[in-house]
């Protein structure tokens, strides 16, 4: 039927867009499948003529020629058998690589907002299982696929060849059987999605689960979380069952129909021995080749089988592949070393993906060396400022221009480079301190680093570590406290030696040792570089050169410290109502 045969095509051509370097692989093992396939029939063909020779009576010597053919065809396969495979093998874990490879580059280009709607674990699930469903689906093309396709052809050509009555018979089981393959395919196919949909969702589960290990173990939750996970797995298990039910049923009805043909074929044959119509070689030559061609559309169906299964997955991958990231260099971009520093926001308005907006209209400059504070209360956009100055995300509408020049006409690794932010959730690399600070310049020579974690406040505690700079910290090492984790990221920050430094203050959780050194290492900066703050405590930010009042999405007061306590406005209330609770603290 056309509609498989279309399906097949769609599957080559995505595999080979997510896998492009299968092609060559592909190529080669046609080329070997063909002949390898063509010398596999040399022995059959002899032992016919064995056969036939013996019972008309034949020399020693010919039958030994026969036999030392035979041997010798043997050795041919095993030698095409051994380059093929170790060929294959490694091919097969280079596109297992590349695909990974490929998969790593594409989420990193890919935008914050991006990742952001998606669980993680069900990410990591979906690329590995896709990965390793494709090439095991071109492993499978290398063995299967390709050899018994030409098997199958090759076959069919010599049985016609050799007797077209049992090339009939044949003829009539092979459609059937195939669509019987295909039929039960088909009849899983909910069964199969909800079953790797239901894999997926445990693996997402299981992965969030170990992300919040830690509120699940302050709640006790451990239980609950058991339940709903087998919960999730039964699931998963039931129709696992029902896919298998309905494969092997329908399989189960093939299987019997190839048995029946087979012996029909066979019958016929012997038949036609009786009557003289063929010789017994021929019998033998013809039995063989049958037996062949049903165990190939056996191994067809099977693998069309598998296909659909493993195409769920690869399709999920090919999907990954398509997304295109939405924050890239546009056309002409401008490269560029260092800025000036002067920061402008002109009409802009900004909303999350398809939400209302967040930001309206903000206009607003900074002048070079300013340090400008933002203040607000929480949800009134600041850290959203900050997220599109990074170009983490790009306006809706209006501009933001550095140095007079709109931020997305620089190209973005240039422009990122010269902005660096300590933000609220620092992010610790399981690595060493060092490694974690030199990330922001890996070029960097240790004095430097060194100086960069002195200036931060940070070589002190670090020298405190088991093994000073060498500690590994994160994840598997110590776990720094969130004072230390900020301090380390503003050492990194220091190293990078930006032109604009982004401050999303969170001292307010901070004891007020950690936040006093944080604060002093931040007076270091100020003055040199544009500095923004994003302030919690108002107190720290008596000096900055404008201070910036944001409340749901607009700028609504803007001037220096006294001259905002002089309006008497929102500012000055702020002001007030953190004494009072500062009092009561
Ligand atoms: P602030 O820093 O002043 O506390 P934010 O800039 O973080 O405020 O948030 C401003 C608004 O944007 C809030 O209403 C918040 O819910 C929303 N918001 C923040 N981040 C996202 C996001 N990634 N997707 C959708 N909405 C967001």
């Amino acid at each position: 039927s056309p509609k498989p045969m279309k399906k097949e095509e769609n599957v080559l051509s995505k595999i080979l867009r997510i896998v492009p370097e299968a092609k060559h692989g592909l190529t080669v093992s046609l080329g070997i499948g063909l002949v390898y396939e063509i010398v596999k029939f040399v022995p059959v063909i002899l032992i016919k003529i064995i056969v036939d020779s013996l019972i008309e009576g034949s020399t020693i010597k010919a039958l030994s020629y026969l036999v030392g053919g035979i041997f010798l065809s043997y050795i041919v396969l095993t030698i095409i058998d051994f380059v093929a495979k170790r060929l294959q093998f490694t091919w097969t874990h280079e596109y297992d690589a590349a695909i990974l490879r490929k998969a790593k580059k594409k989420l990193l280009e890919m935008h914050l907002s991006f990742h952001e709607s998606y669980n993680t674990g069900e990410q990591v699930a979906k690329i590995t299982k896709g990965a390793h469903k494709l090439s095991e689906l071109i492993w499978f093309a290398f063995n299967e696929f390709i050899p018994t396709s030409i098997q199958l052809i090759l076959t069919v050509i010599l049985l016609i060849y050799e007797q077209w009555i049992l090339a009939f018979i044949f003829g009539i089981f092979l459609p059937i059987v195939t669509w019987l393959s295909i039929y039960a395919s088909k009849k899983v196919q909910p069964y199969r999605e909800r079953h790797h949909k239901n894999y997926d969702q445990a693996i997402g589960e299981l992965g969030e689960s170990l992300f919040n290990i830690a509120t699940i173990k302050d709640y006790v939750q451990e239980k609950k979380q058991l339940t709903l996970f087998n919960a999730l797995l039964a699931k998963y298990l039931v129709n696992a069952k029902l896919r298998n039910y309905y494969a092997q049923t329908i399989l189960f009805w093939r299987d019997m129909l190839i048995s029946i043909g087979r012996i029909l074929t066979l019958g016929v044959a012997v038949y036609m021995v009786l009557k003289g119509i063929i010789s017994p070689g021929s019998l033998v030559l013809v039995y063989s080749l049958t037996e062949r061609a049903f165990l190939s559309t056996y191994r067809i169906g099977r693998l069309y089988y598998y296909l659909e299964d493993a195409l769920e997955s690869i399709n999920r991958l090919a999907k990954l592949f398509e997304e295109q990231p939405l924050i890239v260099d546009a056309p002409g971009a401008e490269k560029t070393k260092t800025l000036q520093g002067k920061i402008e926001f002109k009409d802009a308005t900004f909303a999350y993906r398809n939400e209302k907006p967040i930001l309206h209209n903000i206009n607003l400059i900074i002048a070079p060396r300013q340090v400008a504070a933002l203040v607000g209360r929480s949800g009134a956009g600041k850290s959203t400022i900050a997220k599109l100055l990074l170009r983490n995300y790009d306006l809706s509408e209006g501009n933001i221009l550095i140095d007079g020049r709109d931020i997305r006409s620089y190209k973005l690794e240039d422009y990122k480079r010269r902005i660096a932010v300590v933000s609220q959730n620092v992010e610790i690399f399981n690595r060493s301190a060092l490694e974690n600070i030199i990330i922001a310049k890996p070029k960097a020579s240790r004095s430097e680093i060194i100086a960069a974690a002195k200036k931060a406040n940070a070589h002190d505690f670090i020298m405190q570590l088991p093994q000073g700079y060498d500690t590994i910290v994160g994840e598997k090492g110590v776990r720094l406290s969130g004072g230390q984790k900020q301090r380390l990221s503003i050492a990194r920050a220091l190293l990078a030696d930006p032109d604009i430094y982004i401050f999303d203050e969170a001292t307010s959780s901070l004891d007020s040792e950690s936040e006093q050194l944080i604060q002093q290492s931040i007076f270091n900066i100020a003055g040199k570089k544009t500095t923004i703050i994003i302030a919690h405590r108002l107190s720290t930010i008596r000096h900055a050169d404008v201070i910036v009042v944001m409340d749901d999405g607009k700028i609504i007061e803007k001037g220096t410290y006294l001259a905002l306590i002089k309006k008497q406005g929102a500012f000055a209330k702020m002001i007030q109502l953190q004494e009072i609770s500062g009092i009561r603290k």
